[in-house]
């Protein structure tokens, strides 16, 4: 026998006992974007690698170590994209949407990194995420926020997450502080862990995010980002802080978030959640003012987040999936006799003409009553239609409740669509 081919570790098939819930997940962003009046932009999946390079930052975890990066047939150095924000404001560029203008825009689809795979962490996954650009205030950032709250809403999770607000002032504040971090870090450098050592000289605030728990212990008593901010970014901070009260939204302020791309300025927020182990963070955002800027367009203040689709799937099934149990198929389709054999496909077809939204199924290979009845069953259909020859002489067929103990049914076949008020 011929040695199967199996798919590449860390990128997951989404089988059809799955799908159901990632089209709820996805039916419900859908719905709740366009409820607050964003619109859907498509990029490629890949993109020049010199466009991650530009706006992610070369001394991050993503771009030193995280890409599917080759070089295409031409010779020209081509990578997966391992996350949407780059993609949107090249395209937003290239098509000069940005410039002068505002626009609410969200996306929804596949990225890419090269990471050890574990529960909620994938080489392939799924990103959602919004992107907001010309809007200066804290009020967008506060819509941001809102979009998240009302999607954990629809999912029936919003008390399982928690929000988390930090604020990275402007690129000058940040290069104050820098100085003042580094000195206090280089106080503790022994104690540093290797990556962070590194991290000190080239991007001192990623220390700030380490995942370890002995660096984490140090930077506890580091000076606080937040308290050196400029006092515009102070006043933004503050007013974003006043409005999610006013709204009733409960949050954080975490003065070790940083976020893990170096575009972000002002604010930055993430959606945790306790119940996903290590891979607790389910959405992250921010503003990134300086970023259509940085990849070579008019400057354009720009705030955005991206939620993972996979964490988000896992954190809904962990709770409560019949949000989003369905069954495939709402009625089966038996045939029995010849005649029916020969009718069963019109009064099927005849059934989804008039009831359009109905999921109906039919029986193919034949078999007798009990071959096809097993079919039905194990089809999960709640009714199964049974043409026979007896009963459609009188232009009759019978329907079977096969989760329901009720006795059987006559319909005749001038009032198919009765079916509808059956189920
Ligand atoms: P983490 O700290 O978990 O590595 P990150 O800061 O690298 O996350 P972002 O680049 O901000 O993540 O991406 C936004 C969201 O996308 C994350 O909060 C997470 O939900 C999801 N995500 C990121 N990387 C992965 C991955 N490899 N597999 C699954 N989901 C991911
Ligand atoms: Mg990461």
């Amino acid at each position: 026998m011929a040695k199967t081919i199996q798919a590449i570790r860390g990128m997951n098939d989404c089988l059809p006992s799955q799908t159901g819930i990632w089209q709820f997940v996805e039916s419900n962003i859908r719905r709740v974007v366009a409820n607050y009046g964003y619109q859907e932009i498509r990029t490629p999946i890949v993109e020049s690698t010199e466009l991650f390079k530009r706006s992610i930052g070369e001394v991050t975890d993503i771009v030193e170590k995280e890409m599917y990066t080759f070089d295409d047939r031409n010779g020209d150095s081509l990578s997966l994209r391992p996350e949407g924000t780059a993609c949107v404001v090249r395209a937003g560029n290239e098509h000069g949407l940005l410039y002068n203008q505002q626009q609410r825009l969200w996306y929804m689809g596949p990225m890419f990194r090269h990471e050890r795979p574990q529960k909620g962490r994938y080489r392939q996954f799924h990103q959602f995420g919004v992107e907001v650009y010309g809007l200066n205030g804290p009020d967008v950032d506060i819509e941001m926020i809102l979009i998240g709250a009302r999607l954990w809403q629809a999912f029936g999770i919003a008390d399982k997450v928690e929000l988390q607000i930090n604020s990275l002032g402007s690129a000058d504040a940040r290069a104050a502080y820098k100085e003042l971090l580094v000195a206090f870090l280089q106080e503790h450098y022994n104690k540093l862990d290797e990556d962070s050592q590194r991290r000190l000289l080239s991007n001192p605030l990623r220390v700030l995010d380490s995942k370890n728990p002995a660096v984490q212990a140090i930077v506890k008593d580091a000076p606080k980002l937040i308290d050196h901010l400029d006092e515009a970014s102070q006043v933004h901070f503050s007013l974003l802080c006043e409005r999610l009260d006013n709204l009733g939204i409960k949050y954080t302020v975490n003065p070790s978030l940083v976020r893990g791309l170096d575009y972000y300025n002002r604010t930055v927020f993430e959606w945790v959640t306790d119940l996903l182990g290590a891979q607790g963070t389910i959405c992250a955002g921010g503003r990134y003012d300086g970023l259509v800027e940085q990849l070579g367009g008019k400057t354009t203040p720009a705030v955005g987040f991206a939620m993972g689709l996979e964490r988000l799937v896992l954190l809904v099934e962990s709770l409560d999936d019949s949000l989003c149990a369905h069954s495939p198929v709402d009625v089966y389709i038996m045939a029995i006799g010849d005649e029916a054999e020969s009718q069963a496909m019109q009064i099927a077809e005849k059934i989804r003409s008039e009831l359009p939204s109905l999921k109906v199924q039919q029986h193919f290979g034949g078999g007798n009553f009990k071959k096809q009845m097993k079919k039905a069953i194990a089809s999960d259909a709640p009714i199964a239609l049974i043409i026979e020859d007896g009963e459609l002489k009188n232009a009759n067929v019978s329907v079977k409740y096969l989760k329901q103990d009720k006795p059987q049914a006559k319909l005749s076949l001038e009032a198919l669509s009765a079916l509808a008020d059956l189920l």
